[in-house]
């Protein structure tokens, strides 16, 4: 038996889509990636989008324009993705971790104020496991300080805040369409926004920074107006992804299913379940158990592991990492929550295409595998 943590759904009809694409003229840059935006604009309910090669360059042409000035603070939770602080590295910002809330695991608002000084001016959230943040309170903290909002949203497509779909809550909101996530187009990300000027300057920022698209020129000349990135996407993954946003209302049921036949399943283990707030929808991007006290989770990953289950730990928090430890982050007393979930937490399977009886195979060998690791 082996069962990964994530893993995408390709269809027929998916495959088909992109080889149609890929026998018409554009390759890149044409009609699919318009009508992928569109597509992706209906679901979330945003206004404009701008896709891009992956979540990661969503983040970070999301903070660079913002046109922010050097050494500026963003503030971000240190229980993610390296991408989440890295966007405010590569646009020459620097990263500041605000301890996250014990139930949520999402960034806290009481840490977030701590943070604050004169040089605070973007904050980058996220949807940890597909949980939307409590948005109203980070948004009345921007407003209070002047920041602007960035929501990575990698976590949590579909996922909604007070009964609406997060995509529109944050200045600007980023999407990863990488093959664990929701949907995907084998690399991808979008950034959406309410903000017209905004999706301007995103649009010029993915392709180097210049004004208009070949198709938009009427002679060959264009201005270079900033400094941008190649950060297009190709049409064939939009056709992917425009076939795939179509089966998000039956992948989100899956895995609200799934969720709820882990949580029967698991009762009575030395575990505590992911907490749901109330006023949020779960997109359930991951499914996360948190081990009692004393029971050794590094052992538990092994003992599952061996038996051909894919756990996982999201996340190591990134001011551990050697490249943050140089930059002089890194004193575990600073986040005392993330670190004591990071040594319980243990991420298990979570796809849309999960089976029953694997979801049961899953919680057996984890109740076998606390047993075995606390010999
Ligand atoms: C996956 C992920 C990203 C990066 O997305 P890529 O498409 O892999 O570049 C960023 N932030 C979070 C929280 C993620 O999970």
């Amino acid at each position: 038996m082996s069962i990964p943590y994530g893993h995408q759904e390709i269809t027929d009809e998916d495959v088909a889509a992109v080889a149609k694409t890929l026998k018409s003229d554009y390759l890149t840059t044409g009609p699919k990636v318009a009508e992928f935006e569109a597509a992706l604009c209906r679901y979330v309910g945003a206004a404009h989008a701008v896709a891009v090669n992956s979540g990661t360059s969503a983040l970070d042409i999301a903070v660079a324009a913002l046109e922010l000035p050097a050494g500026s603070e963003i503030i971000t939770t240190p229980f993610s993705f390296v991408a989440s602080a890295n966007c405010a590295l590569y646009n020459g910002c620097t990263p500041v971790f605000a301890d996250i809330d014990r139930k949520t695991y999402n960034i806290d608002a009481a840490q977030i104020r701590k943070k604050i000084t004169a040089k605070t001016k973007a904050m980058v959230y996220v949807d940890y496991a597909g949980q939307p943040c409590e948005i109203g309170e980070l948004k009345e903290i921007a407003d209070k300080h002047g920041l602007a909002l960035i929501e990575d949203a990698a976590h949590a497509l579909g996922a909604e805040y007070k009964g609406k779909r997060v995509g529109g809550f944050a200045d600007m909101t980023c999407f990863s369409f990488h093959p664990v996530k929701h949907i995907t187009t084998g690399e991808g990300g979008a950034v959406t926004t309410e903000r017209g000027e905004l999706a301007e300057t995103l649009r010029m920022l993915r392709n180097h920074g210049i004004d208009k698209t070949p198709s938009e020129r009427a002679t060959y000349l264009y201005d270079m107006k900033l400094l941008g990135r190649n950060y297009r996407i190709t049409d064939f993954q939009c056709a992917l992804g425009i076939s795939q946003l179509k089966r998000m209302n039956g992948n989100l049921k899956r895995r609200e299913e799934i969720a709820e036949l882990y949580a029967k399943e698991l009762a009575g283990l030395p575990l505590a379940l992911p907490y749901v707030a109330s006023n949020a929808r779960h997109a359930w991007h991951l499914y996360t158990v948190l081990l009692d006290k004393g029971i050794n989770r590094d052992a538990v990953f092994d003992a599952m592991r061996k038996r051909g289950i894919g756990v996982n730990v999201h996340y190591i928090p990134p001011y551990k990492f050697s490249y943050y430890q140089k930059l002089g982050y890194g004193k575990e007393s600073d986040y005392p929550v993330t670190e004591e979930i990071y040594s319980r937490i243990l991420t298990l399977p979570m796809y849309h295409s999960l089976k029953d009886e694997e979801i049961r195979a899953v919680a057996a060998a984890l109740e076998e595998s606390i047993k075995e690791a606390k010999q």
